[in-house]
């Protein structure tokens, strides 16, 4: 019988310094030597993909995508390696593998790459060797130029649920700075608590609306291939953390599970649209073809064949928008265009959000007494979102938290 195969995957501060490298090693040689195959893979140490971003502007004021994905992708690729040298310290065979020779195979489009395939045969044959094969994540390869791409930021989770999905692993455990998935963001809300387990589903919208605890794209191959993934902390050994799976034991009736808030949001109104068909489509075209990501998106009703369109974007991608949005404005004909760069967004998520009368207005109301303007609401099935002014977003994290009574159990 084959050993059980585990996937871990250790984030950026648990390997930002040689003895956190060693450290994590131990902890691959422990579970290694319960009799489990191991995958590791690995982000880069630290702040080292900041850092290489930054050295790429001050060479270049808008580095071409390709070129800093080759760059970025250096940050894993020096970490798989110390890793895999630690691992031989502790008696433990292991060979790293860059996102070439793991096999990951992605689309063509550079910092946002998706994982269209993983071909783990080199994988496969390392754990048949007997060795523990560590993974450089975050990056993958075009199929047919073999550029090298990255996964967006945070890519590195995505790589670890693939590669469990792609082998059949047991689960995949992700090692992280903080202690699991909570409430709220504990920074904010110091009452938050730590959730045991949560589905999929509520993990992913939460991952959407700025938990950032896991990559939004590695939850949804994990809810797609029922991969279980376990969020824990590499600092704190014995804890529990957090089970991301299908099925969650459900630790209380409430029917809001936790809030997220986004804080670097800008919000943009398109003033004055001659109110006719293809509009929305004139103005959302050129952001798509930018790789902007749009988000909350209202159009009011016309008055005298005319409306408003308002939407919002991440502050990062404001300075593009307000480049692109004068021909735009021009071409359909509006009036002008304003964008406030001091705009956050609060969601409450839950299975229980939109099917469960009163559980909205009790987040309205909770905005409300708190002295909190909303400027725009979204909704999806299991979240609402509240756009708001920046300064407001901690206020509104914990006046949430209280309103559903998160502290308790
Ligand atoms: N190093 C990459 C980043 O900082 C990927 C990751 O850490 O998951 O975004
Ligand atoms: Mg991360």
């Amino acid at each position: 019988m084959t050993e059980p195969l585990l996937v871990q995957k250790y984030g950026g501060t648990s390997l930002a310094t040689a003895a956190r490298i060693r450290r994590a090693a131990r902890r691959v040689a422990g579970a290694r030597a319960t009799g489990q195959r191991l995958v590791v893979v690995v982000s880069a140490m630290g702040e080292t993909t900041d850092r290489l971003l930054r050295l790429a502007t001050q060479i270049h004021r808008q580095p071409p995508a390709r070129e800093l994905d080759a760059l970025l992708a250096t940050g894993e690729a020096v970490t798989a390696p110390l890793l895999a040298l630690a691992l031989e310290t502790e008696g433990v065979p292991a060979v790293s593998l860059t996102g070439l020779q793991a096999g990951i195979r992605t689309g063509p489009h550079h910092r946002r790459a998706r994982i269209v395939d993983v071909a783990p045969r080199r994988i496969v044959a390392e754990l048949e060797a007997g060795r523990v094969v560590v993974v450089a994540g975050f990056q993958g390869v075009v199929a047919d130029t073999l550029d090298t791409t990255t996964l967006g930021r945070g890519g590195s989770d995505t790589t670890a649920v693939a590669l469990a999905a792609a082998l059949q692993a047991v689960r995949c455990e992700i090692y992280t700075d903080v202690r699991g998935v909570y409430t709220a963001d504990p920074r904010v809300e110091p009452r938050a608590r730590l959730l045991r387990e949560i589905g999929y589903e509520e993990m992913l919208e939460l991952a959407a609306v700025g938990a950032a605890v896991m990559h939004p794209r590695a939850v949804e191959i994990g809810a797609a291939h029922n991969v279980p993934i376990w969020v824990r902390s590499s600092f704190h050994p014995r804890d529990r953390g957090t089970l991301i799976c299908r099925e969650p034991k459900l630790e209380t009736r409430q029917k809001v599970r936790g809030i997220a808030h986004q804080a670097a949001v800008a919000k943009v109104t398109v003033v004055r649209v001659p109110d006719r068909p293809g509009i929305a489509a004139a103005i959302f075209t050129p952001l798509a073809e930018a790789g902007v990501n749009v988000d909350t998106i209202v159009q009011n009703v016309s008055h005298e064949g005319l409306t408003d369109v308002s939407f919002t974007v991440s502050l990062s991608d404001i300075d593009a928008v307000e480049a692109l949005l004068p021909a735009v404005v021009a071409r359909v004909g509006a009036v002008g265009f304003v964008a406030d760069r001091n705009i956050a967004k609060v969601s409450i998520v839950g299975t229980g959000v939109l099917g469960t009368p009163g559980v909205a207005a009790r987040m309205f109301q909770a905005l409300a007494d708190a002295g909190i303007n909303i400027e725009m609401i979204a909704t999806s099935e299991i979240r609402i979102t509240a756009t708001i002014p920046a300064g407001a977003v901690e206020t509104a994290v914990r006046a949430l938290h209280q309103a559903y009574r998160l502290e308790r159990l």
